[in-house]
């Protein structure tokens, strides 16, 4: 993005939240004709041993069984070894996808770094989350192990590093609730709003409503381009052995009144 463009997309999202709390603010204080909210059944939280459970209202992506809501990267179905309640990524199959599109979401989602770890850098535990396929929240064992901030688990690749590291040994599970909203583009392509990442890593904040200049990337920072309000979750091949589990998100509607 320009300048330019970039300060009216700001404007643009000043003048779109501004509406928003108009149109909340026409309900006189404590209304009890305002309707209620949903009733949703809380979830679990997840231990160390088990995953937890899914709130009631969650889109379940992986509950420990099997990879049918995935698919390869390279078409058909994905390729990686599912057992004892996760799967793990099997070196050079290629990433998976959901074959479901999402935009915005609240997504859960639990890795763990091989243990013993092997390699150093960017070369350990690798793997990453691609929210709409494009825009990736880093997986990395970034205990105790050094890259460039921008890299580390928990950073919006390339572009914001998390705001500390909270990361757990390899070999551990760890646990991302991201929130993620899509950027928004007018009939011409032309950026209304930015993707923006809130992200906890291990219950702690590492991305507070980061805005993205773009589509994450190594070593370039391109620019948006028009893409559909939907697109599929992908998760990363690179090459090291990471699990995943419990897997699980919730479509965000932004006041559904
Ligand atoms: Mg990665």
């Amino acid at each position: 993005m320009t300048p330019l463009t970039r300060r009216l997309a700001t404007l643009a999202l000043v003048a779109a939240a501004a509406t928003l709390a108009a149109e909340e603010m026409k309900w006189p204080i404590h209304d009890r004709t305002r309707p209620q909210p949903r009733v949703v059944a809380p979830g679990t939280f997840s231990t160390a041993e088990q995953p937890g459970k899914p709130p009631a209202d969650a889109v379940v992506l992986f509950d420990g069984k099997d990879l049918s809501k995935w698919e390869s990267d390279k078409s058909g179905p994905a390729a990686w070894k599912v057992e004892n309640g996760y799967f793990e990524v099997v070196k050079g199959t290629g990433g998976i996808h959901s074959k479901e599109g999402f935009g915005d979401v609240q997504l859960h989602v639990e890795w763990m770094a091989p243990k013993p770890p092997v390699g150093k850098d960017q070369d350990r535990g690798n793997s990453g989350i691609f929210l709409m396929s494009q825009y990736e929240v880093q997986v990395l064992d970034s205990y105790e192990s050094e890259t460039y901030p921008d890299g580390q688990a928990s950073a919006i690749y390339g572009q914001y590093p998390p705001l500390v590291n909270v990361n757990r040994p390899p070999g551990e599970w760890q646990i991302y609730d991201i929130v993620f909203f899509g950027p928004r583009f007018d009939k011409d392509g032309k950026v209304l709003r930015p993707a923006r990442f809130t992200v906890f890593l291990n219950g702690v904040l590492t991305q507070h409503n980061v805005e993205l200049v773009g589509p994450t990337s190594h070593k370039v920072r391109d620019p948006y381009k028009p893409h559909a309000d939907k697109l599929p979750i992908g998760l990363q091949d690179h090459d090291h052995p990471v699990r995943f589990r419990n897997i699980w998100l919730r479509p965000i509607v932004e006041r559904p009144e």
